[in-house]
């Protein structure tokens, strides 16, 4: 498919010439504004208002030099961004990146996705996102310490609880939010809820670390279920080992799936009889080394160097928790000649259009990023939620909350594709769920960005 109505390719062709060098953000615009046709065609009220024209353009950008003294007293200097995308319906709200790979187009597709993901969790979230071209891997504690505390230096002039509320995201997790809080409460004396993710001892929320992972899984329980299936007995794939990874690994298994391989940037393991993510999470969050250490602990897994390859090891779901792009046409090809049933994205925007394509044609299950993997940011919400009242939830009422609001959203989605007259496709589904929520709020709101 591509954009055929007029007024929406003409928005997107203005993108392309105004900003030909970002690839990433073109397209996540041109996802969306081609799921977006039936509606637009339906509503001329959202074309005279702008909406479309206004929703692409970030309300705000802010770039920022962070220079910062590494342990050998050499100054070093990396770029802080933060985009501040849409604020129709609540605050900024959207992760922090630290990865060398992070550049103004994956901030504004990044930020792009986060309002239509934000205005699906049904919470009162706006769109953002925010990081640098930073590497924490090999960096001291100190040095993540002191990078830490420059990019916050320059950040906190722009945030705050109720304007813009960044959390973690690839290379931002525990040790990096505690090191930015603490700035921001030092800079402003002031102890607020300006972050999510926070540690439970100072205003986080139980389970915010788990959400991402579990809530993709409960988004997929849900395909799943409405197609007669389920995690039951099922061999599930997930890349990454990160923060998403890890707790969907966790889930999957709870919920009866065995999880046969996984992977980082540098390879992927395969253990047939299932990986144990109390090993990741020691791997990965208490030595922070490599998946291949996992062979230390299961001697009779196997590793392959090159994380690509994991798309070829045959199973019935692929959760894609690594990054943006990871699967390409000739990996979702391998994975449909494998007989896959399911794909959850975990990650962002992890399959190419062309892979999104293959998976619909081939009648596999299909769950975008904006819908699948909005139970981070649900829970941030929460932990919003719980700051702002000075109580705790315990872990399991915020769990059933995360439950409720996935089943939500993917109850939105997939009404919202049946309406568009595309049932089962919850790419147009969850796009046009997340799009009328935020178009309505602008329209209301006049024309004040
Ligand atoms: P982490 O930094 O915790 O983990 C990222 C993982 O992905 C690491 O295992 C990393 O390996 C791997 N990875 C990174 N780049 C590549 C690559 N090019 N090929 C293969 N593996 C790679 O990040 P998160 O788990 O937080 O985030 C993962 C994805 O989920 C991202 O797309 C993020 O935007 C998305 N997401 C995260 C949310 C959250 O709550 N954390 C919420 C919603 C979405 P290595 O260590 O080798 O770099």
């Amino acid at each position: 498919m591509a954009i055929t109505n007029a007024y929406l390719k003409g928005v997107y062709d203005n993108l392309l010439k105004l900003y030909p060098e970002q690839k990433e953000f073109l397209q996540a615009v041109d996802e969306v504004l081609e799921s977006l046709q039936p509606v637009i065609e339906k509503r001329p009220d959202l074309v005279e208002s702008g909406i479309i024209e206004r929703i692409v353009e970030p309300e705000r950008v802010i770039l920022f030099r962070v220079s910062w003294v590494d342990d050998n007293g050499k100054i070093q200097v990396n770029r802080g961004f933060r985009v501040q995308f849409n604020s129709a319906i609540g605050p900024y709200k959207g992760g922090c990146r630290f990865h060398p790979s992070v550049n103004l187009s994956v901030m504004k597709f990044l930020g792009f996705e986060q309002i239509f993901k934000n205005s699906l969790t049904g919470l009162p979230m706006g769109g953002a996102k925010g990081g640098s071209d930073f590497d924490p891997k090999g960096k001291s504690d100190a040095e993540v310490m002191r990078f830490c505390q420059s990019f916050m230096t320059e950040l906190a002039k722009h945030i705050g609880p109720d304007t813009d509320v960044p959390a973690g995201d690839i290379g931002v997790g525990a040790r990096e939010i505690g090191y930015m809080f603490g700035q921001y409460k030092r800079l402003q004396n002031e102890f607020t809820g300006v972050l999510t993710g926070k540690s439970l001892f100072s205003g986080g929320s139980l389970a915010r670390t788990e959400a991402t992972g579990y809530g993709a899984c409960y988004f997929c329980s849900e395909m799943l279920a409405a197609n007669g299936k389920s995690y039951e007995g099922k061999k599930v794939i997930i890349s990454g080992s990160g923060n998403v990874a890890t707790y969907a690994c966790q889930k999957a298994t709870q919920l009866g799936a065995t999880v046969i391989a996984m992977s980082d940037s540098n390879g992927y393991i395969y253990d047939p009889n299932g990986i144990d993510y109390k090993i990741i999470q020691e791997i990965k969050e208490v030595k922070r080394a490599r998946i291949k250490t996992y062979l230390d602990y299961v001697p009779t897994a196997k590793y392959t160097e090159g994380c690509s390859g994991i798309w070829t090891v045959p199973c019935d779901i692929a959760m894609p928790c690594a990054t943006q792009n990871e699967i390409n046409l000739d990996s979702a090809k391998a994975l449909i000649a494998n007989g896959v049933i399911a794909v959850g994205e975990g990650a962002n925007m992890p399959s190419t259009p062309e892979a999104i394509a293959a998976f619909q044609e081939a009648g596999v299950l299909f769950a975008p990023a904006k819908a699948c993997n909005a139970g981070g940011v649900a829970t941030s919400g929460l932990e919003m939620c719980q700051n702002s009242m000075r109580l705790s939830w315990t872990f399991e009422e915020v769990d059933e909350r995360l439950k409720g609001i996935m089943k939500n959203i993917y109850k939105a989605a997939s009404d919202a594709a049946e309406a568009a007259g595309q049932p089962g496709n919850l790419v147009v589904g969850a796009n046009i769920a997340g799009f009328l929520k935020v178009a309505e709020a602008m329209k209301w709101q006049g024309v004040c960005y």
